[in-house]
C-alpha cells in the first residue's frame, strides 16, 4: 500500500515537471508587442521578434463584439514603420510599428474588444472601443462589473437636494451619475449599458462598485430598480 502511495508520489511529481516545462516553454515566446491607441478610424501599435529583430512581422489585429463573442473584423499588415521611441527603450532598430484600419461605422453598435497577433502568438493586452450614435470614440478602460441604481429630483430620492448635485452642477438626464469617488473620480466619462454620462454627484448609499443613475422622475427609477451593469472609463 505504502508501495503504491510513493509510486503514485512519484508519478504526480514528475507530471508537474513535465506540465510545468510546457508552461514554461509556452511563455518563451519571444514576440512582443503593444496596441497603443485607436484614434478615429486608425489603430496603432507596434510587435517584433527579439530572436529575429531583423525581420519585420506579420501582425493581424481583430476586433471582437465583446456581447456576442463574433469577430467583426481582422486587419493583417506588416508592422515595419520606424518607431524612435522604441529604439529610444532599447526595442531593437525601432521598425516595428503599425497602423491598420478599421471601419467602426460599418460595425453594429456595439463594444468591441481589440486584440493583437502575430502567427500562433497572440498577445495578451487588449483595447476596448464602442461605436454608435454616441460621441464615444475614444479608448475604453474597463473598470469592471458594478450595481446600478436611479434617483431623481424627488426628496426622497435627492435627500432634499433635488437636481443640485455635490459638483455644483444641476443634475441631467442621461448624463448624471453619483459615483462612490474612492471608486471613480469626480467629472469621470463613464460609459454604461452605451449611454456616455459623467460622475457628478455622490450619495451617502453610493459606496464601493455602486452607480447612482440621473433620471427625471420617479417612476423611472422605479423602472430602472438595481441591475448590474459592465462600466467602462473613457479616456
Ligand atoms: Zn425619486
Amino acid at each position: 500500500m505504502k508501495k503504491t502511495r510513493l509510486l503514485a508520489g512519484v508519478l504526480l511529481a514528475m507530471i508537474f515537471t513535465i506540465l510545468n516545462a510546457a508552461c514554461a516553454f509556452a511563455h518563451t515566446t519571444t514576440i512582443d508587442g503593444h496596441l497603443d491607441s485607436i484614434e478615429g478610424c486608425a489603430i496603432a501599435g507596434w510587435l517584433w521578434d527579439s530572436a529575429d529583430p531583423e525581420t519585420s512581422q506579420t501582425v493581424t489585429v481583430t476586433v471582437t463584439n465583446k456581447s456576442t463573442g463574433e469577430i467583426a473584423a481582422s486587419v493583417t499588415t506588416e508592422a515595419n514603420e520606424h518607431r524612435e521611441d522604441l529604439r529610444n527603450i532599447g526595442i531593437g532598430t525601432g521598425d516595428y510599428g503599425f497602423h491598420v484600419g478599421i471601419d467602426w461605422e460599418s460595425l453594429p453598435e456595439a463594444v468591441y474588444s481589440v486584440s493583437l497577433s502575430s502567427g500562433d502568438v497572440t498577445l495578451t493586452q487588449t483595447l476596448s472601443h464602442a461605436t454608435g450614435d454616441s460621441s464615444v470614440h475614444g479608448t475604453l478602460v474597463p473598470l469592471g462589473t458594478f450595481k446600478t441604481t436611479a434617483y431623481c429630483p424627488c426628496y426622497q430620492c435627492s435627500e432634499g437636494w433635488g437636481r443640485q448635485t455635490s459638483s455644483g452642477a444641476l443634475a441631467t438626464a442621461n448624463y448624471t451619475v453619483a459615483v462612490d469617488r474612492r471608486v471613480i473620480p469626480m467629472g469621470s466619462r463613464l460609459l454604461i449599458n452605451g449611454q456616455e454620462y459623467v460622475a457628478q454627484d455622490v450619495g451617502g448609499g453610493v459606496k464601493g462598485n455602486h452607480i447612482d443613475i440621473y433620471f427625471n422622475t420617479h417612476g423611472e427609477t422605479r423602472q430602472h430598480g438595481v441591475r448590474n451593469a459592465e462600466v467602462y472609463l473613457i479616456v
